[in-house]
């Protein structure tokens, strides 16, 4: 097969920032196929589940294309010097990596650290790829130009990418060519002219349903026989035989944003991505039957790191939010300046200082490795990964510990305000001194919305699993710990000489 006669031309010219509004014009009635509640959705842009989740990707495009924040996020393209977002800057020195913390932070702060898959995220990875594109060019040097001319496409056009790169959790305990039936697994099932044509399915596509390209690979571990399942490929949403099958939609069950002022705007949602015989044309095929550049593309390259130094500031965020619903209801309920309390809200504030610190040691420590290419500290990132699955939980239990029945006391819906025979009681007993009811009704809401409610829920099973399962992650932090300075250590402490004895 010869892939450099489906080359595009390379990309020369840079298009103006995408607004908002070109974000939701391009996305909406597409052709993409997107499934809920058995019904095939026309437009996402007007569909309860997803019309606010995409909203506030509009919002994000819209703070870029904003000249003042030209400097924050975005950086000159380097095909011809104009503005691109930020977040595909490939770092080469400390000051570009802090700039891309800066400017994920700035996102993050916009939507609160709930949206994972802000268009951010997977930029990180293809800027890994960019950077090490030899890793690419293992399996032919085809594959090496089309991993970067598709980052420049992504980079050129500020598109927004999201990944789907776990096998389906159908039967775990088999490989892929060993389940059933050989293409559950998504994969390549023949080739065709000008290509290739995939089958099968892949989870859990975040944010999917918002994106303009799907990332289809796997990151985990292929066994010899699984090379159908060893792919990287690019394939636009609607793309025919492309099905994204999502998850519950919150946002379509929230009745208002005052009772639930968080999932009515951010449930970026998860889908199950289903390809019934998609073709994707040689041009975005990066990654082709090959288990061990699928595997070295995560590892080799800084893609993994790039995508979850932006997770991490992103998480950082989230937990000085988190940190300010406590402190403002600990301030509502009267017990701020409780002792106990305070010792617990003093836990609370050591972890999310520890999270935000390894984002900042991640950077401090990057190192250039090859290629003119700054590194984030693998050995850092991973530490704080493997253990955001024990945080995270401890977290948000000290917060219920702190609030006692305050986000369960509560009217049952802004309705209840309403009723002229039950308002009094409403302002009487649900006000604080110094707050009337219902700016303290709509915290302790903003609260249960951010811990308890089925949005708030699904964010501790993401916190849990976006970086994958952490006995994976503490795999990685083995494999990255300088095991050598620690055991040094001990030889020198067996080497000392003998003391006098007496
Ligand atoms: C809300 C959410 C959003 C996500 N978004 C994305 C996304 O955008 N893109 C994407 O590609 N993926 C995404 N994921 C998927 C995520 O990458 C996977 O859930 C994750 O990799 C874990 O895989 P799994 O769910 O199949 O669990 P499994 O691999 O089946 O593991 C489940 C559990 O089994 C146990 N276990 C399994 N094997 C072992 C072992 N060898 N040793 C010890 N214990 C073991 C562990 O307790 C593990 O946690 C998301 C997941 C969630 C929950």
């Amino acid at each position: 097969m010869d892939i450099a006669m489906e080359q595009r031309p390379t990309a020369t010219r840079t298009a103006p920032l995408r607004t908002g509004e070109a974000y939701l014009r391009a996305i909406a009635d597409d052709g993409r196929r997107v499934f809920i509640d058995g019904e095939l959705v026309k437009d996402v842009t007007r569909h309860p589940a997803f019309r606010e989740g995409a909203r506030s990707i509009a919002r994000l495009y819209d703070m870029a294309a904003d000249p003042a924040n030209r400097e924050r996020l975005t950086f000159p393209s380097p095909a011809d010097g104009a503005p691109v977002l930020r977040a595909y800057q490939i770092p080469r020195n400390h000051a570009d990596l802090r700039a891309k913390r800066l400017a994920a932070e700035s996102w993050a702060e916009a939507t609160f650290g709930l949206m994972g898959r802000t268009p951010d995220h997977v930029a990180g990875f293809f800027c890994g790829y960019a950077a090490k594109p030899s890793v690419f060019a293992a399996g032919g040097q085809g594959y090496a130009d089309n991993v970067v001319r598709f980052y420049e496409h992504l980079r050129d056009s500020h598109l927004y990418a999201s990944y789907a790169i776990v096998p389906p959790q159908i039967d775990r305990s088999k490989p892929a060519h060993q389940q059933s039936d050989p293409s559950l697994y998504a994969g390549v099932v023949r080739e065709k002219d000008g290509g290739i044509v995939l089958a099968g399915a892949q989870q859990l596509a975040t944010g999917g349903v918002l994106s303009d390209y799907l990332y289809l690979s796997c990151i985990h571990p292929l066994q010899p026989g699984d090379e159908n399942q060893a792919i990287g490929v690019a394939i636009p949403m609607n793309a025919p035989g492309l099905k994204l099958y999502s998850r519950r939609g919150f946002a379509a069950k929230a009745e208002n944003s005052f009772d639930y002022p968080l999932t009515s705007r951010f449930d970026e949602t998860d889908s199950l991505v289903v390809l019934n015989d998609v073709f994707v044309p040689w041009e975005n095929v990066f990654i082709y039957r090959d288990t061990r550049i699928c595997f070295d593309q995560w590892w080799k390259t800084p893609s993994h790191l790039y995508g979850n130094l932006q997770a991490q500031a992103r998480y950082a965020t989230k937990l000085r939010f988190l940190l300010g619903l406590a402190k403002r209801m600990n301030e509502m309920t009267g017990h701020d300046r409780n002792p106990p309390v305070m010792v617990q809200m003093g836990e609370l504030a050591s972890l999310a200082t520890i999270v935000d610190s390894m984002v900042h040691a991640q950077e401090v420590m990057a190192q250039v490795e090859e290629d003119g290419v700054l590194w984030p500290s693998r050995a850092t990132l991973y530490s704080v990964m493997a253990l955001q699955s024990e945080i995270n939980p401890r977290m948000i239990d000290i917060v219920r510990e702190i609030t006692g029945a305050g986000m369960i006391t509560l009217p049952s819906s802004e309705r209840d305000f309403s009723n002229p025979e039950i308002a009094a009681d409403m302002e009487r007993f649900f006000s604080t001194p110094g707050h009337a009811a219902r700016g303290k009704v709509a915290l302790m809401k903003l609260a249960w919305d951010f811990i308890g409610t089925e949005f708030g829920n699904r964010h501790q099973q993401y916190e849990k699993f976006y970086g994958g399962a952490s006995f994976l992650v503490k795999m990685n932090v083995f494999r990255n710990y300088d095991f050598n300075r620690a055991t040094q250590l001990v030889d020198q402490a067996l080497d000392l000489p003998p003391v006098a004895a007496g």
